[in-house]
């Protein structure tokens, strides 16, 4: 696991990557269990991204069972 303690990195990556959950999602539960600041959120359209806080340790995607939780980066143009 790693985490980002610095505020100003951290904001640099909130803007650079994301999380995405694909439709391979079962519905578990296990990342929602597992994420420590609560950045993803179970609605009518499955597992979704809330990112406020997310710090990108990247847990969800390892606890994952069907390898639905990706993480995305935003390429600038
Ligand atoms: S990367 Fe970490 S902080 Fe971000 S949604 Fe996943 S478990 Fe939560
Ligand atoms: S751990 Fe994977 S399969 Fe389970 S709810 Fe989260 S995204 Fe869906």
């Amino acid at each position: 696991m790693t985490s980002m303690t610095n505020t100003g990195y951290a904001r640099h990556f909130d803007e650079t990557q994301s999380i995405e959950v694909s439709q391979a999602c079962t519905g578990c539960g296990a990342c929602l269990i597992t994420c420590p600041v609560s950045c993803l959120k179970s609605s009518s359209n499955g597992i979704v991204f809330i990112g406020n806080g997310c710090t990108f340790c990247l847990d969800c995607l390892e606890v994952c069972p069907v390898g639905a939780v990706k993480l995305i980066r935003r390429v600038d143009n």
